[in-house]
């Protein structure tokens, strides 16, 4: 794939999971009370942020009335509140909310990608649907060529990503990462981090606090900063 741009006009026009294409649609369809009147984007998400970036977010897939209302990665739901809010604070996002696609929010040194980009009925997709999905993520590594840092948001996303890792020709250390909310892995040239999924089923409970989060994003800056110094 030759540029970020061209990859994700491929994902936008992706329909290679039939039941995912038909929830997608058919969500938008059927809009809760509070989204009623409201135009869905119905599609695949592309990824979002920084072509530059040296820290590559993956997270699961889009909620059915958050990205995939309004088009762009965790963008309108409780998720996103936490996630852009966090970047802020780590100054990887220009603003503190992702509000819809023309806020003007930009990321630095950030890019926002996902193991799925449909969203899927139960927000689970099915491996099939993660196999068909992948190809995109690999391109995005191969694209995204300065990223140091990975922060995979969930076990899944960590499995995917380590898959998507070795299919471009990674090697994946023995024995192999093992997720859990502030695992750190190094991978050839790679640090990656995990971190519990800011989902509701995760913070309304309590299992993921701000500052848990915030921790793995210190965590993150701090391995940027050690990159830095071992290239000087
Ligand atoms: S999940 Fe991925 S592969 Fe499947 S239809 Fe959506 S974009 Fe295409």
């Amino acid at each position: 794939m030759a540029s970020l741009e061209t990859l994700n006009d491929a994902i936008v026009r992706c329909r290679r999971c039939p039941r995912l294409v038909r929830w997608r649609e058919a969500v938008a369809k059927k809009p809760p009370l509070r989204y009623r009147g409201q135009s869905y984007w119905a599609r695949p998400l592309p990824g979002f942020g920084d072509p530059e970036a040296r820290v590559l977010i993956v997270g699961l897939a889009p909620a059915a009335h958050g990205g995939n209302r309004t088009g762009r990665i965790f963008t309108g739901d409780r998720s996103g509140d936490w996630l852009y809010t966090t970047l802020y604070k780590f100054r990887f996002s220009s603003l503190p909310g992702s509000l819809h696609k023309d806020d003007g929010l930009k990321l630095t040194d950030c890019y926002i990608s996902a193991a799925a980009r449909c969203a899927p009925p139960d927000n689970k997709p099915l491996p099939a649907e993660f196999d068909r999905c992948r190809p995109y993520l690999i391109s995005e590594l191969q694209l995204l060529s300065r990223v140091r840092v990975v922060v995979a948001l969930g076990k899944i996303a960590f499995d995917e990503f380590l898959k998507a890792y070795a299919e471009n020709g990674g090697v994946i250390p023995k024995p192999r990462p093992r997720f859990g909310h502030g695992s750190s892995a190094r991978l050839d040239g790679v640090t990656l981090l995990g971190s519990y999924h800011p989902s509701q089923q995760n913070t309304f409970t309590g299992k993921l606090t701000r500052p848990m989060f915030e921790s793995v994003f210190r965590a993150a800056r701090a391995a940027l900063e050690r990159d830095e110094r071992s290239r000087r």
